[in-house]
């Protein structure tokens, strides 16, 4: 089998909310084609006119070629050797940032086409599970514009999520630090109280986590409220801090009251070995897209696994995302829950509309996938609907 053809589809939101800090309003959605007409689907969360730029854009030499020319012609099932060779022949550009999130995305494509090609879901392929089913966290960030509007719905919305069936959601609480969220202003006293109101609606028998992007500057800080936040008994923290605050990260790991959270950003085992081993996380939350795709994940699965963390992959975009992390926690016995928007919980109209079959949730868990590949059906009119060239799928 060759590959023929790879088409990029840049889709957003036709209310796209600048202040929200939400990248589910955005999508690359990435088909590589095949000369036996079995076609595979990706996508990434990075900015997507960087992606598709990574993937098309002609090279010029042994250190920078562009993607799509080393793809064409190239057998799908080379998964691991199409991915050194695309680090490899893109590394003055690549090895980092938007070139590894593209990479991801076609990566996910060819495990999709090796699925398709074989009748297998790609968990299979990947080695198989010992799992019956997998759990995914709601992950909630709400309605409001000021820190008491935020909070309430917060507080409602997972009531919901339990009313849903979630034994588990995460609290995007980012009321201050560079990436607040909406504008929203409030302090740690404001954090406390939201959470706590949050942990009494559902009560001590369901995980609770909360992310505040990256709020504190440094490890102290943190510390001084987080200690309080010991009795709310979080399952874990995600980024308190600036991310290549490595130390600052081995300090809390060492002194918080609960697990600590990172990785959402991180290209490459490379990144998740400076995370496990100098910030010394406890959750390493590979995104499947961004990490370099699942070739890649499952690598940072193993490193985590070899030093008795856990894996909790990250994914904020749609059903494909959703899939692919499916398909990892499939295989990866230290990873017991995935992120998840729920539909009925999500402001992004791309996360409920872009994939026709969505995972269906029974008692707060996913049963393994059947179907082959990754076992997604993009709904087309979605497609067309938020292309930003309005170029149509076929
Ligand atoms: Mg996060």
């Amino acid at each position: 089998m060759k590959i023929t053809h790879i088409e990029c589809h840049i889709l957003v939101v036709p209310d796209l909310n600048e202040k929200a800090t939400s990248s589910s309003q955005d999508n690359i959605v990435v088909k590589v084609h095949t000369d036996e007409g079995i076609t595979g689907i990706g996508e990434t969360d990075t900015g997507p006119w960087l992606a598709k730029a990574a993937i098309e854009a002609p090279g010029s030499h042994t250190m920078a070629f562009g993607m799509k020319d080393i793809l064409i012609g190239q057998d799908p099932f080379d998964t691991t050797a199409l991915w050194d060779k695309l680090y490899t022949y893109t590394a003055m550009s690549g090895r980092r940032g938007a070139v590894i999130c593209a990479m991801g995305a076609i990566d996910m494509a060819l495990w999709d086409i090796k699925g398709k090609a074989l009748g297998l879901p790609v968990y299979k392929l990947m080695g198989g599970s010992n799992k019956k089913y997998i759990e995914p966290y709601a992950s909630l960030q709400p309605h409001g514009e000021t820190v008491h509007e935020y909070g309430d719905s917060l507080i409602e919305w997972t009531k919901k999520a339990k009313a849903l069936g979630f034994q588990a959601a995460k609290l995007e609480c980012t009321l201050g630090g560079p990436y607040n969220h909406n504008g929203l202003k409030g302090d740690d006293r404001d954090m406390t109280g939201i959470i706590a109101a949050c942990r009494e609606v559902v009560g001590q028998d369901f995980k609770l986590m909360v992310d505040v992007q990256y709020l504190w500057y440094d490890a102290k800080s943190a510390l001084r409220t987080i200690r309080d936040w010991e009795n709310l008994d979080l399952y874990f923290l995600e980024t308190p801090l600036q991310i290549d605050n490595l130390s600052g990260y081995a300090t809390l790991a060492k002194e918080a009251p609960m697990r600590i959270a990172a990785g959402e950003w991180q290209n490459t085992r490379f990144e998740f070995m400076d995370l496990l081993d100098k910030a010394m996380i406890d959750v390493a939350q590979p995104d499947v897209g961004r990490v370099g795709g699942l070739t890649e994940a499952i690598r940072v699965c193993h490193l985590a696994q070899d030093r008795g963390r856990l894996i909790v992959p990250h994914c904020w975009k749609t059903g494909i995302g959703i899939a692919a992390s499916t398909h990892l926690a499939a295989v990866a016995p230290n990873c017991p829950l995935i992120e998840y928007l729920p539909a009925e919980l999500c402001d992004s109209s791309l996360r409920v509309e872009l994939v026709e079959n969505p995972l269906i949730i029974e008692n707060g868990k996913i049963s393994l996938p059947v179907e082959s590949g990754l076992g997604i059906h993009l709904n087309l009119d979605a497609v067309e609907k938020y292309s930003i060239d309005k170029q149509v799928l076929v």
